[in-house]
Order: C-alpha cells, then sequence, then structure tokens
C-alpha cells in the first residue's frame, strides 16, 4: 500500500520508522512518503493560513498551498488515491473503516492545522477522488499529524503479512464477526500466580470449547460495563442462549 502524507509537521511521523510499521516499510508492504506543505507556498514566510472569511477566532489553511500540493502527488499517476482529511467534524474512524481503507492500494492524508482547511479544497478533488473526512474521536487535537498517526498504525496493522499472527485481528474487540460491537475480555500471561493473584483457572484447562464461552462471556460483561451503547448493535440474531444469560 502507499500512503502519502501533507503536513506543515512531516517531523511528527518519526514513530513510522519503528515496530510493526517501521517493519513493514523496510519490507515494503508500505510505502510511506512524506511532503511538507510549505514546499508549495511562494511568499518568504512559507504562508499556509489566513483569517476567517465571516470573522472569528483562528486562522485556516490557505486552498492554494493544498491545491498545489495535492496536485503535485497526484501528476503522472494514472489512478488517484483516496484522500483522508483528518477532522473532528468528520464521520468516526471505526475498526470498520480501517478495514475498508486497508483494502486501498493508496491513501492520502492531508494534515489541518489552525482551524482546518479552506472547504473549497475538499470540494474540489470530491469531483476526482473520494474524499473523507474522518475524525478520531470526540475531542479537538491541536492538528491532523496524531489522528493519521492513529489511522495508519491501525490500517497498517491490518495488512497482510504486518502482524505476525493474522488470528489476533479476528480476535481483535471490534473485530467484524464474533467480535463485532464487543470488547476484548482480560488477557493473562505466565506466571499462573503472581502476587497471590492467580489467572482464571478455566484458561489453564485446555479445554477449547469452554475457554471459547469464558472469553465471548467476559467479552460481553466488559462490553456491557464499559461501553453498554454497543450492546444494542448485536441484534438478538447474534446472541445464544448463553450470551443472553451473561
Ligand atoms: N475548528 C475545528 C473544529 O472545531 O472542528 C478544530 C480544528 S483543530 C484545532 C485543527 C486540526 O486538528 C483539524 O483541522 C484536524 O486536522 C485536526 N483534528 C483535531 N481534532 C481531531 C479529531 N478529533 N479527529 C481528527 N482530526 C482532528
Amino acid at each position: 500500500m502507499r500512503i502519502d502524507i501533507i503536513s506543515i509537521f512531516p517531523e511528527y511521523f518519526a514513530p513510522l520508522d519503528v515496530s510493526l510499521i517501521g517493519k513493514a516499510r523496510e519490507r515494503g508492504t508500505l510505502d510511506v512518503r512524506l511532503h511538507q506543505l510549505r514546499d508549495w507556498t511562494h511568499d518568504i514566510h512559507r504562508t499556509v493560513d489566513d483569517t476567517p472569511y465571516g470573522g472569528g477566532p483562528g486562522m485556516v489553511m490557505k486552498p492554494e498551498p493544498w491545491g498545489e500540493a495535492i496536485d503535485a502527488v497526484l501528476a503522472g499517476e494514472a489512478e488517484g488515491p483516496r484522500l483522508i482529511v483528518p477532522t473532528p467534524s468528520g464521520r468516526p474512524f471505526t475498526q470498520g473503516l480501517a478495514l475498508d481503507l486497508a483494502a486501498e492500494p493508496w491513501l492520502l492524508f492531508a494534515c489541518g492545522r489552525y482551524e482546518g482547511i479552506d472547504s473549497r479544497v475538499m470540494a474540489e478533488y470530491g469531483s476526482r477522488l473520494r474524499v473523507d473526512e474522518v475524525s478520531i474521536g470526540d475531542y479537538v487535537l491541536a492538528g491532523g499529524e496524531v489522528a493519521v498517526l492513529v489511522m495508519v498504525e491501525a490500517i497498517g496493522r491490518l495488512l497482510p503479512g504486518v502482524l505476525g499472527n493474522a488470528q489476533s485481528v479476528s480476535d481483535d474487540s471490534f473485530a467484524p464477526g464474533t467480535m463485532a460491537n464487543l470488547l476484548e475480555g482480560p488477557v493473562f500471561t505466565k506466571p499462573p500466580v503472581w502476587r497471590g493473584r492467580e489467572v482464571p483457572p478455566i484458561l489453564l484447562s485446555g479445554h477449547h470449547g469452554k475457554i471459547a464461552r469464558w472469553r465471548r462471556d467476559e467479552a460481553l460483561r466488559r462490553t456491557a460495563a464499559n461501553r453498554p451503547e454497543l450492546l444494542a448493535g448485536l441484534g438478538p440474531e447474534t446472541l445464544d442462549k448463553h450470551d443472553r444469560a451473561v
């Protein structure tokens, strides 16, 4: 997969050199290209923002450098990328959207700062590319860089060969299938007793059917405690008799 990122702080993306994503880049599974938005400004101050039309506080990112930067990324390519614009006013970023984006060959992320990017940029490219405005949560960050790091990590770990064990993706919280609308329950490793605290005996039993049942019960309990609104999305047809008892 190719990922282009345009930002006024490309140095924010140093973490993409390490761990799973760093290794995926080394192997060539992921081709990440960083672009400095200011390279497409033409004044001595390399200005990317201006005051908002209609008044109000803060500054808005000017459309001209964005247009030139995106055009330069698209230049000479037969097919365009899917353009992802992080913004608190976008659609929620979910595991489902991460899976959807992981199936794309090429993504372009446009990192806003200040009060965001002049809306005409999204309108302009919306006629040529698939454009998604995406929020990573109901809070406001200072810029899109951290949101893009979150999305690239969530998408990158879904690419074939990036995780050592592909099974862990289908067992994760929110994974489509048996974990859709569920949070993963507690996990344990050796030793069997630590500071007097025992691992639940069922996990040491070797009985796969009972362990699977225990894990599902714990997932249902944790979801009910921390995210009860998710249970509504389970649908009665997805629940068995045992689930309903939990
Ligand atoms: N004025 C905007 C609003 O109220 O919706 C907030 C702009 S925010 C200070 C600056 C930039 O941070 C945004 O353009 C976006 O790129 C990024 N950002 C902030 N919060 C975000 C979130 N929850 N999800 C995705 N991006 C976010």
